[in-house]
């Protein structure tokens, strides 16, 4: 069972008809009625060992603990609004908190989200091979946007003969990792540190994902891998997807490496948190300019075909490039 099918089988119920939640389990957000204007909330949890190494840097935690709900948000073209903290930490280090309140809340005042409550907790000391260990620092944000009525965006809009676009660039947070486990050696140090800075401080796409409203078909942001990701927008829309490899954006640093590097890097690669959407042709013009306003390049990558199609990723010659490679799953 993967996790998407651990999902699926014990926690996606019928949402009750009448109620509040108007989109359940299933998407970047849960949307909730509240009248005229609707209520988008998203939660994500980040886990020492798991989602984040021992001795990261505690600002860049900060951020990142927020960035993520925040792309959630842009994803479903919600403003962000206010967000709930959860801690369990293994001491009450005031430094550490200290750098990690600045990062956290430079991040939410940029985009006008207040914090509104939370909880806080002291992880565990755990008996490990004869000796004492901390339990994992654990983070957990939810996070509540809103957006007009008319403005609903999911992963379940996508039509056949859509354009499928991506945004900024992908690839370069898998390669941080990869240099950081030492999977890849040779890089430059510059190279390393560009690499290191998009995993450690991504940009949440919100002003994009606001722009973006009317004109997107459907849109995810891209937190476990670009086609992992868009196989999410595959399955909800019930189409297929012809990606163009040569015309998938990767910063120089990326371009740097390895073909088969690149691509692993760019296609199954997690963590860049970029908004990866469909919108019809018609709309080329607005999509350009969503890009334009919200200061963020905007690339089209490929096209929405039938289901029967599956997802094929293209070479430059026009061949089906083999994409053995996962996308991250926590249980696959
Ligand atoms: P994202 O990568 O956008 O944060 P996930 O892949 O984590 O989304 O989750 C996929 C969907 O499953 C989301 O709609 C999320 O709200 C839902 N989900 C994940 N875990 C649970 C759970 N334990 N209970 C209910 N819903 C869940
Ligand atoms: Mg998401």
């Amino acid at each position: 069972m993967n996790e998407f099918e651990l999902i699926e089988r014990f926690f996606t119920r019928a949402v009750p008809a009448g109620g509040i939640v108007q989109q359940g389990v299933g998407d970047d957000c849960a949307l909730l009625d509240c009248g005229e204007r609707l209520l988008a909330m998203t939660t994500d949890l980040l886990l020492e060992g798991r989602h984040f190494l021992p001795g990261i840097d505690p600002a860049s935690l900060g951020h990142k603990a927020l960035a993520v709900n925040l792309s959630d948000l842009a994803a479903a073209g919600a403003s962000p609004r206010a967000f709930q903290l959860a801690l369990a930490l293994p001491r009450a280090d005031e430094a550490w908190l200290e750098a990690f309140c600045r990062g956290l809340f430079a991040l939410a005042d940029e985009h006008g989200c207040a914090l509104a409550g939370g909880d806080t907790t002291r992880v565990p000391r755990l008996a490990w091979a004869s000796a004492q260990v901390d339990g994992p620092l654990t983070i957990c944000i939810t996070a509540l946007g809103d957006l007009p009525r008319q403005a609903v965006r999911t992963r379940g809009g996508a039509c056949v003969g859509d354009d499928l676009w991506v945004s900024g660039t992908v690839g370069d947070a898998r390669a941080a990792l990869a240099c950081r486990s030492g999977e890849l050696a040779g890089v430059s140090a510059d190279d390393a540190a560009a690499f290191g800075r998009r995993m450690d401080w991504p940009q949440p796409r919100v002003a994009l994902g606001v722009a973006l409203r009317g004109a997107a078909t459907a849109a995810i942001d891209v937190s476990d891998g670009l086609l992992g990701d868009l196989g999410h927008i595959l399955k909800r829309s019930g189409v297929g997807a012809v990606v163009e490899w040569e015309r998938v954006p990767c910063s120089a640093a990326l371009r740097s490496l390895p073909v088969e590097r690149q691509q692993n890097c760019a296609l199954a690669g997690g963590d860049d948190y970029e908004l990866l959407f469909t919108a019809a042709p018609g709309q080329r013009a607005a999509v350009e300019a969503a890009g334009a306003v919200s200061g963020v390049p905007v690339t089209r990558i490929g096209r929405i075909v039938g289901a029967d199609d599956r997802l094929r990723v293209l070479d430059a010659n026009g061949l089906e490039l083999p994409t053995p490679w996962q996308s991250f799953d926590h249980f696959a």
